[in-house]
């Protein structure tokens, strides 16, 4: 077979940790796989180069970010080649460059454009086993871009997927996709199976575990997901099709992401096209909203709330201002305290009820639930932040999921 393997930030958090991976990389070579690695940046290095940049600025120029995030990858990736030919096992370590990796020229959150392989292959048909950098590519112009944060598991998905492998495997700090995070609530269990589609909801609302856009390409090119621990032999979660998914609980999983701030749009002009003016304008600067709430107009005004990802809200606002200035809007606040759960299962399509139980449980609890959004398979809510972790403890036993 031919396997990726990608080893996130705890799995090579040091030198010993390196060399940890070395040895199960060596052990899979040996069961006669070939194996392309990608590796994240030691654990603490991205957010240590990120201040270290916040130091000088606070609105650094992103494609020198991306000059010194994706330095980080390049460590690991240099360091555990250095262990696997020390061990006697032939190997090359590869920037996103090398790899053929092109994306579009978004710095600090690029998009994966087109993977050339040839580079990978040829080191593969001699004989060695490929380590790449993660979280990185290049432009069109040969300029260093990253693919946002939790990025290599997205480079790891893309290579399985360029590479045609018939594996990519996802070594994390835990042992698998559990029902919530389980930092949160220790009663949380692993599943053994969960639909691309859930798992998508689940990572775009807030569990990091995978990041949403690897999901969302992993269920695009049909690439064979699993999640597990590097630490440990123990079989990790599988992230496959809804129809080779045998049961299908009502609710599978909560997710919490504390990294959204809401902006409340006061005294919007009330004529037609606001939205798309204002919308728009904001796609244009690459600002990803969420959540959108407009309430009744009257005298000619309307009032607009939004969220958006706290890393955006100063685009957000370089776009906003310009409306206030254009008399289009009164007034703008922005609330960084709130946070957002959400329940996802697939067996909600053909229940109801579900998102009653959410808004009663958290009545029970006596929090105030600031936005409501719902889809299909998820049902979400905004609240404030002090209520994060109980909302999420509350809800994973409302639906039963520690049982
Ligand atoms: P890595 O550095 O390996 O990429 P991350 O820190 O990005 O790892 O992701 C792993 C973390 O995701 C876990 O330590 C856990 O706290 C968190 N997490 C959030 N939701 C879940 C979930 N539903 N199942 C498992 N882990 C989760
Ligand atoms: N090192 C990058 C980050 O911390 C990418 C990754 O770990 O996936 O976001
Ligand atoms: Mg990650």
């Amino acid at each position: 077979m031919l396997i990726v393997q990608k080893f996130g930030g705890t799995s090579v958090g040091d030198l010993e940790r390196i060399q940890n991976v070395a040895n199960r990389v060596s052990k899979t070579v040996k069961e006669g796989h070939q194996v392309v690695v990608v590796v994240s940046a030691m654990s603490g290095e991205t957010n240590k180069l990120v201040a270290y940049a916040e130091h000088f600025s606070q609105n650094p120029a992103r494609n020198e970010v991306d000059m010194l995030l994706s330095s980080g990858e390049r460590v690991t990736a240099a360091l555990l080649s250095i262990a696997l030919n020390e061990m006697g096992l032939p190997a090359v370590s590869m920037s996103g460059r090398r790899a053929g990796i092109v994306t579009d020229n978004i710095h600090t959150k690029a998009r994966i454009e087109s993977i050339d392989p040839t580079g990978m292959f040829d080191e593969l048909n001699s004989g060695k086993v490929v380590v790449i950098a993660g979280f990185q590519g290049v432009d069109d112009n040969g300029n260093v871009t990253t693919l946002g944060r939790g990025g290599s598991d997205l480079s790891a998905v893309a290579i399985a997927g360029a590479l045609e492998a018939d594996l990519c495997e996802i070594y994390t700090d835990v042992s698998g996709i559990y029902t919530t995070d389980p930092r949160i609530e220790p009663k949380a269990k692993k599943l053994d199976r969960i639909s691309y589609d859930e798992m998508l909801e689940l990572a775009s609302l807030g569990a990091k575990v995978l990041q949403n856009r690897s999901v969302e390409l992993a269920k695009k090119l049909n690439v064979n997901l699993v999640t597990r621990t590097s630490f440990t032999d123990e079989e990790g979660t599988l992230i496959t099709k809804e129809e080779n998914i045998m049961e299908k609980p009502l609710v599978s999983g909560i997710a919490l992401d504390k990294n959204q701030s809401r902006i409340s749009l006061m005294g919007v002009k009330d004529r037609p096209g606001i939205a798309s003016d204002i919308f728009n304008k904001l796609a244009e600067n690459n600002v990803n909203i969420d959540m959108i709430i407009q309430t009744v107009g009257h005298d000619g005004m309307t009032n607009l709330d939004f969220t958006v990802p706290k890393n955006e809200v100063l685009d957000a606002k370089e776009v906003m201002d310009k409306f206030l200035e254009a008399h289009e809007i009164q007034d703008i606040s922005y609330d960084d305290s709130i946070c957002k759960v959400s329940i996802v299962g697939v067996g909600m399509k053909s229940h109801t009820g579900v998102a009653a139980k959410a808004f009663s449980t958290m009545a029970a609890e006596n929090i105030n639930i600031l936005m409501i959004s719902t889809s299909e398979i998820k049902v979400s809510m905004v609240i404030s932040e002090k209520y994060a972790e109980l909302a999420v403890r509350s809800l994973h036993s409302a639906y039963a999921l520690d049982k």
